[in-house]
């Protein structure tokens, strides 16, 4: 074990020196969150962020990002939210094979997804949705100020890279292989954002979902409700054995992930579709989806009072014009 140990302190030292910049004006360094991949089947590696929202502690380490390795080169999936975490990344890979990464591929926009993507910047192919590079152009340039904001010194040498390689929603997978390794990438329409991609490793029956799941973390809305209801329910179909959600371990078997996350989005569409029936504003929307199921599982998600009223408000936007 010791020597596994002394892989996870090395890489725990490059977050120390990004986070001891962030903070070398502001405060004393602080502990630097422990950067640890978990090999969740043969060759399939995942390093699950924390359930928080950006800051200097974490650096953006807070989705799940990870990589497979094939015979002959290794996959990175999604890479953090800064450089300093797809760094540390870059540096777990090195630490487990020697073979060399030939892709890193994003699951969709959302920083702290592909804001590592300038560690791996000089000899890789990056791979996405056909969307993606448009929602990065788009959003871009807010989401590097809020970094800035955010991070500080630690932000420096975060930036935009966009897909070489791309996936459509309506042409088909795209196969990659790793050396007797095939990795399945499918493009969705429109659900959590409208440039969601999922990753299926044939050989270990391993389906990595992105943001299309939330575990633990609550679910965010950033593309379309129905859409994204729609989209569940066909990755139900799918022949999966395990899966990988954007946010959150799934403790048990992913399906009963995708249903508890099913039952928190068909609430907001079913209750704020009959707020707006009832003639209410978005402020008595947002005040009222929901109230009221606060036991159980409702209330069990991570980071509901930051996200719900969102989601309410997005909702209520897509569904207002409805007939
Ligand atoms: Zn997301």
């Amino acid at each position: 074990m010791l020597p596994q140990l002394l892989q996870t302190l090395a890489i725990s030292t490059l977050l120390a020196a990004a986070i001891a910049a962030a903070s070398a004006t502001t405060r004393p360094a602080a502990q630097p969150p422990p950067f640890k991949v978990t090999e969740i089947a043969e060759g399939a590696y995942v390093s699950y962020g924390v359930n928080e929202d950006i800051s200097r502690q974490n650096l953006g380490a807070i989705s799940n990002i990870g990589f497979i390795v094939g015979k002959k080169c290794v996959a990175v999936i999604d890479t953090g939210g800064s450089i300093a975490v797809g760094r540390a990344l870059r540096a777990a890979v090195k630490q487990r094979t020697d073979v060399p990464i030939c892709y890193v591929i994003n699951s969709h926009v959302h920083q702290d997804h592909i804001f590592g993507n300038a560690a791996f910047d000089d000899s890789v192919t990056f791979v996405g949705h056909q969307k993606l590079a448009a929602a990065m152009a788009a959003r871009g340039p807010t989401y590097l100020n809020a970094l800035e904001r955010d991070l500080g010194a630690a932000a420096s040498g975060t930036r935009i890279v966009a897909p070489e390689q791309t996936v459509s929603a309506t042409g088909g997978e795209l196969e990659l292989d790793l050396g007797e390794r095939i990795l399945e990438l499918r493009a969705w329409p429109t659900a959590h954002t409208d440039n969601d991609l999922t990753v299926y490793d044939e050989k270990t029956g391993t389906l990595w979902l992105g943001d299309l799941l939330f575990a633990d973390h609550i679910p965010t809305l950033d593309g379309n409700l129905k859409g994204w209801l729609a989209v569940m329910q066909q990755l139900r179909e799918l022949p999966a054995r395990r899966a990988v959600a954007g946010h959150g371990k799934i403790d048990h078997d992913w399906h009963t992930a995708l249903a508890r996350q099913q039952r928190y989005l068909n609430t907001l569409l079913n209750e704020t579709r009959a707020a707006i029936k009832a003639g209410k504003t978005i402020q008595q929307a947002v005040d009222s989806v929901g109230a009221g199921k606060d036991s159980g599982e409702w209330s069990d998600w991570v980071l509901f009072d930051l996200f719900h009223k969102r989601n309410v408000t997005a909702a209520y936007a897509e569904l207002e014009w409805e007939d």
